[in-house]
Order: C-alpha cells, then structure tokens, then sequence
C-alpha cells in the first residue's frame, strides 16, 4: 500500500483548550503505517494536519488551502480520530469547485421546469435563468480567489475538512460575523440575491433543532441529518430552503383547508420512507439548485402531524416539478443590451413555485415527521437565521444603489449640489444602518444545546424589519438623485438604430466627457435595482412585516419595561 504522506503543524498554542499531543497520539496510532508524518518542507505532500489549541485557529490565516491541497484543521478534540484519519486518506475533494463545476452539474441534472408555459429542457442556457446562475455562480468563485477564502470558507466542525462556508455550522460568533460580512461582499460581486443562503441557514436551522427533538422524543433525527451535512459539505452542491406553502385560506389551520394539500403534507408513511404531496412557493434560487429541503411553513398543532414534515428531496425527483415566477421587466434578459440594468446577475432571487406530486423521500432523508410542538421553535430558528443576513445582502445591494445614484448625478452634473449631497448622505445612513443590525444580533449569538451558534433573535427580527423600510427609502432617493429619465429613458435599440440613434446620442447626453451609452447604462441599473419585484422582494423574503411585530411582541420583554419606568418614576404598587 502507497502511504500518504501527511505534514503535521501545531499552532502555537498560546491558548489550548485540549491536550493536543495525547490526541495526535490517537491520530498516529489509528493511522498505522498508512501514514508517513513528515514536515511541512516536503514538496510532495498529500495534505496537511493542523493542530489548533481553541477556536481562534491563527494557523488557517498562514495557510493558502488551494496550494496545499487538502488541509485538515482541527480546533478541538470533538472529531473522531478514526474519522480524521479516514479524511486524510481519503481521495475525495468538494465536487463543485468552480463556476463551470456549478453550470456542469446543473446541467447534468434533469429538472422539469416551466417558463411561461413551456418546459425548459437546458436550464443553464435559458435567458431567464442565466443572471441567476451567474449570481448563485459567484459563491463558488469567490471562494477560490485567496483574499476571500476566510469570509467564503470555513473549516467543518463535522469532518474538519475545508468547506464552502455556505455549507458550514456556525461554530462561535465570529463565524456569524463572518457570515454577514460574506454576504455583503457578494452583494457588491452581483448587486443582486445569489440564492444561496436559504439553504444555509435551513441546514443551521436543522442542526440545533433535530438535536433538540431527539433529546425530547429520542429519536435519531440528529445523527441522520448530519450524515445528510456531510454529504453536503462534500459535494459542496446547492440547497434550496423550502419553507413558504401556498397556505390557501389563512384564516383556517393546514388540517382545515378545503384542499388538504395547500400545506405540504405527508400522504403516506412507508417502511423504507413518506411520500409527500403539496408545494412550496416563491422558492429563491430553485431552478438552479440541485436539492430542496422541505420545511413546515408556520407553528402547527394537534391535528397537523402529516404537515410537519422536513425533508431533502432532490430537484430532479419523480414527481418535482418548477415553475418559474414572473418579474418586472423580465423580456428584457432576452434582448442582448443595455436594457436589462444589471447586465450578467439576476434580479432577486429567480423564484419559483415547486410542486410534490407524490414523492417518495427515503428515511435518511427525513428530519422531522410528526413532531408539531417543534414547528414553531424550527420555524422561528430558520426566520432569524436568514433575518440576520438582510443587512449583509441588503446592506452591499444598497451599496450599489448608492454608487449607481451618485454617478447618476455626476453625469448630469448635479452631484456637487448640497440637496443631492444630502440625499447620498441620507442614502449612506440608512445602508449602514441595516449592516449594523446584521452585525450587532450576530454579536449578540449565543451557543445553542447542539454546539452550534444563533444570532439573538430580537435584533435579526429587527434588522430584517429595517430592511423594509430602508430600501425603500435608499430607493425612493434614488429615484429622487435620478431623476424622471430614468423612467423615460428611450430603448438601447433606438440608440443604436442607423437612422434614429443620432437623436438619442445628442438629447440624452449629460456633462462632457461622459458617453451617452454610460449615462443610459447608469440609469437603467437604477432602475432594475428600484422598482418592482427587487422592492417586493424586500418587503417579504425572510417574512413578511408583520411576522416581524409578532416577534417583538414575544421577544421584547415590555412587561420589564414597564417595571423599569414604574422604578424610575417611583410608582411602587
Ligand atoms: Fe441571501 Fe439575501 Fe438572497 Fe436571502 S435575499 S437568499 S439573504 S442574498
């Protein structure tokens, strides 16, 4: 047998909190003579081990992953020496890699997939999908260009293998700083939604709560859920976080509905797995993702065990079916110009309504079946854990809000007047004032029983709240700084037509020096950023508005506060 020859490099140690040579000793013996330690000078090393003495991990920053193949980094003694052993050995590397791993694999994975009425046979060529993809595309290039690899990778807690941090556990609360600091980077990558976080913060959602249902009800759901993470942590591929059913009447429980399946429900439990009937709607991201994990929609109670149901199904499934929704001004992704606004990336997410007809999902891919007192506390996990991200995403989306309004102004030569300087300073408060709140609730996280971190719920709630009204203010503004044209604007067409583009060239010229194609390609991203469904989506993805009072009224200890007013008032009954 070739044995792997492995370097091993201790941090410093300044601060362990496990006696690392005992458990290197574990390591060595499990390994046998399958392993040749040698130092980190070798120049045919087949991986590295990095031994850490706490969470800080100061050895990962010294370390391009990329040149050193497969790097190991271990923080503590949870892994399983004989796992870490297997890791080293083992061959495999994250399947999808690059940008052209993501398009490949989707390609190779039949989907049946409507637009406007036809079946999609290639999603990755399709007009309306491609911004998407480039935007979904960008969380796996970024991650491989080294001044990104600390916000777009991490290390998993489950294997110790460098993963997509899409994929990762948050293990402290630097990884949810983290979290939101990638977030706004990719933002000003695509000045759109990249989809990906949905899945992400379903897969957080589902480590702290399946732990939480075994140790009620002793069931296996933990163990076989982070089989599932491995899996995809490995393979590296892309998640849709299904939680929105159709609903119906809202007035009347899932068990109430005249159509039973307007919730999605189990319709039939079998020895080897359940077979699920329904639909999950406004699906961020679905038609170029590769699994679906079902989620129950809302709290549920007696009567709603066949509703609580959480699942990861593939895409491409017997049964699944998607159909693309509408956006404004979504033709304009078919013409090859300027009209489009934001040229390569989407607008929002891309959502699609995924429809279950009947499918068979086998038990290991089955993480809650029944439980309904748990709906709620899984539900309002998965709402804060995407409510923390809106400040990141939002907030680097605001960005380039900001920027497209100011070039806007100075090319019609009205940026250094003091209304519109205040305007853009306006616009710059209210952008950092929703990246505050995303950062400040995942300040305030906390551990939870499984290990795993969760931003305070109250202030994420919050952030997401500010968002529905900030980025409507921030684009209320820049229609203001704008200007009328921007909504009057003639076709890229017309400026290119031989016989009418002269006019356009010469009436819709701003200051000197700056083309009439600039101008035009400013105004119209303005315009895709500030109207329509990029507005709706704001106002509710994540939930909507009032999902958010609901919160404050449950999290905002109003009944201390008045205690509290009552004692500085000096009010003693
Ligand atoms: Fe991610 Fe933001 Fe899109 Fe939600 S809206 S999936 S948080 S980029």
């Amino acid at each position: 047998m070739v044995k792997k020859r492995i370097a091993l490099k201790y941090c410093g140690g300044c601060n362990p909190t496990f006696d690392r040579a005992e458990y290197v000793k574990k390591i060595q013996s499990e390994a046998g003579d399958r392993i040749e330690w040698v130092s980190l000078d070798y120049v045919a090393l087949d991986g590295i081990l990095l031994i850490h003495g706490c969470n800080t991990a100061c050895l990962e920053k010294n370390f391009d992953f990329l040149k050193h193949g497969k790097v190991l980094s271990i923080r503590n003694d949870d892994h399983d020496p004989d796992e870490i052993v297997k890791n080293l050995l083992s061959e495999e590397k994250m399947k999808i890699k690059t940008k052209e791993d993501y398009v490949k694999s989707l390609k190779e994975q039949k989907v049946l997939i409507y637009y406007n009425g036809q079946r999609v046979e290639d999603r990755t060529t399709h007009p309306a999908f491609v911004p998407h993809i480039n935007s979904a595309a960008k969380t796996y290039e970024l991650a491989l260009m080294p001044e990104h690899e600390d916000l777009l990778t991490a290390t998993s807690n489950i294997t110790g293998k460098k993963i997509s941090r899409f994929t990762h556990i948050h293990q402290s609360v630097d990884d949810l700083i983290k979290k939101v600091q990638m977030l706004r980077l990719i933002a000003h990558e695509t000045a759109s939604c990249f989809q990906r976080c949905v899945g992400f913060d379903a897969l957080n959602a589902l480590y702290m709560t399946t732990y939480e249902i075994d140790e009620k009800y002793g069931t296996k759901y933990f163990s076989r859920f982070v089989e599932y993470l491995k899996k995809i942590q490995d393979e590296n591929f892309m998640l849709v976080g299904g939680m929105t059913d159709p609903k119906g009447d809202r007035s009347k429980k899932p068990s109430q509905q005249a159509d039973p399946d307007l919730y999605t429900r189990v319709v039939e439990k079998r020895k080897d797995g359940v077979v699920i009937r329904g639909a999950k709607a406004h699906q961020t991201g679905a038609v170029n993702s590769h699994e679906i994990m079902i989620l129950p929609t809302q709290a549920m109670g007696e009567g709603d065990e066949a509703y609580a149901i959480v699942a990861a199904i593939p895409l491409d499934a017997k049964g699944v079916t998607l159909i693309f929704g509408r956006q404004t001004n979504e033709e304009r992704k078919f013409e090859d110009g300027i009209d489009a606004g934001n040229c390569e990336f989407g607008m929002v997410g891309g959502e699609a309504l995924v429809i279950f007809e009947d499918v068979f999902v086998p038990w290991e891919r089955v993480f809650m079946c029944g439980e309904v007192d748990l709906c709620g506390l899984l539900v309002e996990r998965f709402a804060t854990l995407h409510r923390q991200n809106y400040g990141g995403c939002k907030g680097g989306v605001s960005d380039i809000i900001i920027g497209a309004s100011a070039l806007a102004a100075q090319y019609q030569g009205t940026l250094n007047a003091s209304h519109i300087k205040d305007k853009l300073v306006e616009m710059l408060h209210l952008a950092e004032t929703v990246y505050s709140g995303s950062i400040a609730c995942s300040a305030m996280g906390s551990k939870t029983k499984s290990g795993s971190y969760y931003p305070d719920p109250l202030l994420a709630n919050c952030t997401k709240h500010n968002i529905t009204r900030n980025i409507y203010e921030i684009s209320r503004l820049a229609h203001d700084v704008g200007g009328g044209i921007m909504a009057t604007l003639p076709f890229d067409k017309d400026m290119k037509s031989p016989v009418i583009g002269k006019y356009v060239e010469k009436y819709m010229k701003g200051i000197e020096g700056v083309s009439t194609e600039n101008r035009m390609k400013i105004l119209r991203l303005l315009e895709n950023m500030t109207g329509g469904t990029a507005l709706v989506e704001s106002m509710h993805g994540a939930g909507s508005p009032q999902s958010q009072r609901v919160m404050y009224q449950r999290l905002g200890k109003l009944g201390d506060k008045m205690k509290m007013a009552k004692k500085i008032a000096k009010i003693k009954e």
